[in-house]
């Protein structure tokens, strides 16, 4: 991440920037001025089975429709998949997405657009949205229908040299049961939405239709889902200490729709911390995300305010 503070912006009154959210089942789009207040905000359902074309033609539709009457400085979008950031085009996606792999998004949707657009990994952008300007070094988790991580250093996204730094979520040793990729033991075994709902079923022997279910079960003081909200609480904690000690980052931030059940997790976050926190000592702080559901587009908008500042080739 870079910080722009104090740069003068070479635009008038009806310049916006804008921010797209894909992922797997809608497509959100944020409307902000340069002190990021947002102007509009609107969503529509993703076509993620029609291919990236279609995606990108959603896209372009809802921000043409929302920008209506201002000027387009520039687009950021956070998508789901490995990103190259560089070129914006998808290296990598789950199998929700048909024809995603590939497809040069950034080019599409400048096109459709007419403006600059860079395009973020969508965790990349949630950890931009909850850290702009506040913390220059912290480990971002999100835990939804799968698990994602991402990782700022001294201010700076890390991305790695292939875009694929922070694949936490994918990372063995927190169980004996099957990932989603196939393998076995991964953090998203346990803590992801579609886990802890799974995890549950096996527990009470009969069927949730997702996490927010089962945390209403376990408001309501089900055992079962307590004891599968502590232990997707307790992996998240043992996976952010991994990370803490290796790379001596003390700050995570956790979000995702899961995260919205923070006080079920808080027991499990709080038993790892006291068995096993990081030996250097450095308290490692775990917290929610305070952005909720826009975070990605709001870090979107992050990146592409770095895009309008920088200079005119
Ligand atoms: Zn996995």
């Amino acid at each position: 991440m870079t910080h722009h503070q104090g740069t003068t912006m070479p635009a008038g009154d009806d310049s916006v920037l804008v921010g797209i959210d894909i992922g797997g089942t809608k497509i959100a789009v944020l409307v902000c001025d340069d002190e990021r207040r947002v102007l509009r905000r609107g969503e529509v359902a993703a076509p993620a089975a029609e291919g990236g074309r279609a995606m990108a033609d959603a896209a372009a539709a809802l921000v043409r429709t929302l920008t209506d009457g201002f000027t387009v400085r520039a687009v950021g979008v956070g998508a789901a998949g490995v990103i190259d950031h560089d070129t914006g085009t998808i290296r990598a996606a789950s199998a929700t997405f048909t024809d995603w792999v590939g497809f040069p998004l950034a080019t599409e949707l400048a096109q459709r657009l007419g403006c600059a657009v860079t395009v973020e990994n969508d965790v990349n952008a949630f950890l931009l949205g909850e850290a702009e300007d506040q913390e220059s070094d912290v480990l971002g988790v999100m835990l939804g229908t799968g698990v994602g991580g991402a990782l700022i250093m001294r201010g700076e996204l890390r991305r790695g040299p292939h875009g694929a730094a922070g694949e936490i979520g994918h990372t063995p040793g927190y169980s004996d049961l099957v990932c989603t990729c196939g393998q076995t033991g991964h953090l998203e075994t346990l803590a992801s939405g579609t886990s802890i709902a799974r995890r549950y079923e096996q527990r009470a022997g009969r069927s949730v239709g997702g996490s927010r279910e089962v945390a209403d079960l376990a408001d309501a003081g089900d055992a079962d889902a307590k004891a599968v909200f502590r232990d997707a609480g307790r992996a998240l904690a043992l996976a952010c200490s991994s990370a803490a000690t290796l790379l001596d980052v003390s700050q995570a931030v956790i979000g995702g729709g899961v995260s919205h059940a923070w006080h079920l997790l808080q027991p499990g976050i709080d038993d790892a911390l006291r068995t096993d926190a990081p030996i250097t000592g450095i308290p490692l702080q775990i917290r929610p995300a305070t952005h909720g559901a826009d975070a990605v587009a709001l870090g979107a908008i992050a990146s592409a305010r770095t895009l309008a500042l920088a200079p005119v080739a």
